[in-house]
């Protein structure tokens, strides 16, 4: 069994405990490093700080030794920073992605994963501009002490997004001014849905090194596709019961390359009960159980 494997999953954070139970959602799956969004995924109503239980979260992670600099998380995915028709709406989406590069830093956590973007029918190459613009003004007026680096996610290409191969994505980082605050986070259901074959790890690999640079992955999302390669759907699935299977995520999971990399699942429940424990004992182990689910 591999405990050294970085893996974990995104976890909730509720009432009453917030990022204490979040971190004690995680490590009742055996997880040593999590995902969470610092407030609700879909809007920007975020709680104030205080009340979230910080440091009793933060204790519980020394207390488990698990390094905090694995730790991501998610920005609100509603926000779309190439939508340039409204201008005022720009301006507040900008503000929410600040905001959480902020209470990124004050959770102790230095990677934000967020969905570049849109195009809206205004063609990649505006939205790219637009993003890498928006992004460029988040960074320059955050406080000095933020070092919170933005982990562009890797998309589907479902309706108009963008960030959709690795060209887009190493076009985006080259157009900023703050290269050095912007790495990647690949999404495994996402490159498959894209048309990347998962199943070619070394080309997948060649390619993402050639175009964007390995140096620049900081969070790989671990998860099965419920479509065939090239679907452009985004619907996750249980590891091994999608279209990628367990030996191909398995073999980037436990890939030498990635070592130092958190891998998050963020596949979906099943009957209503989380699925991650399992999956995360199938990958330490490098061994995938038949049937697994039918007993979560
Ligand atoms: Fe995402
Ligand atoms: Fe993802
Ligand atoms: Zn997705």
């Amino acid at each position: 069994m591999n405990k050294d494997l970085i893996i974990g999953c995104h976890v909730s954070m509720n009432a009453p405990d917030y990022y204490l139970g979040s971190v004690k959602e995680a490590l009742s799956y055996g997880a040593n490093t999590f995902m969470f969004y610092t407030g609700a995924p879909q809007n920007s109503y975020r709680k104030p700080l205080e009340e979230l239980k910080i440091s009793e979260g933060r204790q519980l992670i020394k207390e488990a030794g698990i390094n905090e600099d694995n730790i991501v998380v998610h920005a609100p995915y509603i926000v779309n920073l190439a939508n340039m028709n409204d201008l005022e709406k720009h301006e507040a989406s900008k503000r929410i992605i600040a905001n959480e590069l902020i209470r990124c830093e004050a959770f102790n956590v230095h990677v934000l994963v967020l969905h570049p973007g849109a195009h809206m029918n205004k063609g990649e190459d505006f939205a790219l501009n637009a993003i890498a613009k928006a992004l460029d003004d988040i960074f320059s007026k955050l406080p000095q002490d933020n070092h919170v680096k933005i982990a562009l996610e890797t998309m589907s290409g479902k309706g108009s997004e963008v960030g959709i191969n690795f060209e887009q994505i190493s076009k985006l980082i080259s157009l900023s001014n703050f290269k050095d605050r912007l790495g990647v986070c690949l999404d495994t259901c996402h490159v498959n849905d894209a048309g990347y074959n998962v199943f070619d790890k070394e080309q997948l690999f060649e390619q993402f090194d050639k175009i964007i640079g390995l140096d620049k992955l900081l969070v790989v999302h671990v998860n099965d596709s419920k479509n065939p390669i090239g679907a452009h759907k985004d619907r996750h699935e249980n590891i091994g019961y999608g279209e990628i299977g367990f030996d191909a995520l398995n073999s980037i999971v436990n890939d030498e390359r990635l070592k130092n990399i958190p891998k998050i699942l963020e596949t979906p429940y099943f009957n209503q009960l989380p699925p991650y424990k399992k999956e995360i004992e199938m990958f330490r182990n490098g061994k995938f159980v038949p049937n697994w689910r039918d007993n979560i």
